[in-house]
């Protein structure tokens, strides 16, 4: 079967349903083809799922008209039609790569049984079959072991242990989610963890892990301790899906490389989201994919001067629980990063801590700009940070105001 579209968009994730229903909007609809067979949903709440905070209808992603259920095989540029798992075949006058990412599997010894499967009771956690899998093996008192420290690992090991898992957190690197936060708010985070009962082990490989019958049984380290383990999480990165345009003979470095109007290296393919990379940044993150989704929808409805130049906007990391008071199991914790956390020589900075509420606030001045923040427990102070961040205007030079961007909530 032919059927003629002009655009056609690869991936319903949050870039392809962004972009597609803005293009709806707009008047020029699209074909939207998703592989997934759930509904599209908001991939970051993925762990309020796991953590039985939300049912997956909760985070389902309002569905644009043209969605076809399917995975797309090839590209044929020079006859400009995708081909999908099912044989159809789609014409397009402009293609959309929005494929997003996948989660990196670790080189770790006995991670496959011989048929290339991942042994029973080792997820990773990227979709929602994922997390559906995970959150029926988990039950209280599961032994898991959750490999890897960065934003995935953590919100895995809060979810499950919310779940009354017995958690053990392995991280490579010295700190917990060390891209994106700095010393003090890594340390806020690890107490927030074991006042859940997770066991945080940072500076720690992960070497084997070990299954009898096509399940996990144990994992071992790379000191030789071995650790029962019933279920086990790879939270090892995501890497950009960039198989199909690579095939094609698209340029890929990280991610398929794009210019300010989302180009790639043919006119007629654009990409945005996880999968494509801008000006040297692959971002991995929902707000550069929601910025580019939109300024895509608008050059491909006619509005030429559309560019997207860089995100600047604010990374907001969430991971809560049901309502509560502050630090208890089921309480929220929130955290928000943006810029660069870790001052240079010559930088001012202004930090704010309270031990007891275990929240943090630090700002980071250069030649008055503010460069970047971390905030952590409490964001009552975001909405400020964020316009001061992505104007990027100067800021007053007495220092007042500062303290006033930390402090305006009313805060400590
Ligand atoms: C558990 C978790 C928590 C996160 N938390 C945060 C957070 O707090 N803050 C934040 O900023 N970001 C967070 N992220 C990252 C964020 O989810 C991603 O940056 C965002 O989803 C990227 O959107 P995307 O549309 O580019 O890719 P995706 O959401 O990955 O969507 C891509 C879609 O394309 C489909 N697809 C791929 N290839 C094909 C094909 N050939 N044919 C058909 N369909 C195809 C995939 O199946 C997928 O559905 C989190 C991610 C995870 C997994």
């Amino acid at each position: 079967m032919t059927s003629k579209t002009r655009v056609v968009v690869i991936g319903a994730g949050l870039a392809g349903v962004t972009l597609a229903r803005r293009l709806g909007e707009l008047g020029t609809p699209a074909l939207l083809v998703g592989e997934e067979e759930h509904r599209p949903y908001n991939r970051v709440l993925l762990a309020e799922v796991l953590a039985g905070r939300y049912s997956p209808e909760v985070i389902a992603l309002p569905a644009p008209a043209g969605l076809l259920r399917g995975r797309v095989t090839g590209i044929d540029r020079a006859g400009r039609t995708v081909r999908c798992a099912d044989g159809s075949v789609l014409a397009y006058d402009t293609l959309v790569l929005a494929t997003g990412s996948n989660a990196v599997l670790p080189p770790l010894r006995g991670l496959f049984t011989p048929d290339r499967e991942l042994p029973e009771g080792v997820h990773a956690f990227r979709t929602m079959d994922d997390c559906l899998g995970l959150s029926k093996a988990v039950r209280p008192g599961a032994r898991a072991v959750v490999i890897g420290g960065g934003l995935l690992g953590v919100s895995a090991a809060r979810a499950l242990a919310v779940r009354g898992a017995q958690v053990v957190l392995a991280q490579q690197s010295e700190r917990l989610m060390e891209r994106q936060l700095d010393p003090a708010a890594s340390a806020l985070v690890r107490r927030h963890l074991e006042g859940l009962g997770v066991e945080v082990h940072t500076e720690c490989r992960v070497r084997d892990v070990r299954g009898v019958g096509g399940a996990v049984r144990s994992v071992e380290m790379g000191d030789g301790y071995a650790l029962g383990a019933d279920l086990v999480v790879l939270a090892c990165g995501v890497r950009p899906r960039v198989g199909l345009a690579r095939e094609a003979g698209l340029e890929v470095g990280r991610g398929v490389l794009v210019d300010d109007e989302l180009r790639t290296s043919d006119p007629h393919i654009r990409a945005v989201g996880d999968c494509a990379q801008h000006a040297d940044r692959v971002y991995g993150l929902a707000a550069p994919a929601l910025e580019q989704a939109g300024v895509l929808a608008d050059l491909l409805t006619g509005d030429g001067t559309a560019r997207y130049t860089g995100t600047r906007s604010l990374t907001r990391l969430t991971l809560t629980g049901p309502e509560g008071p502050f630090d208890g199991p089921d309480s929220p914790f929130d955290l928000a990063a943006f810029g660069e956390t870790d001052p240079r020589p010559g930088d001012d900075v202004v930090q704010l801590a309270d031990a007891t509420r275990g929240t943090y606030r630090k700002v980071v001045v250069r030649d008055d700009r503010l460069v970047g923040g971390v905030l952590v427990g409490e964001l009552g102070t975001v909405g400020a940070l964020a316009r001061a961040w992505e104007g990027a205007e100067p800021l007053p030079s007495d220092g007042g105001p500062l303290l006033h961007l930390l402090t305006q909530d009313g805060g400590s």
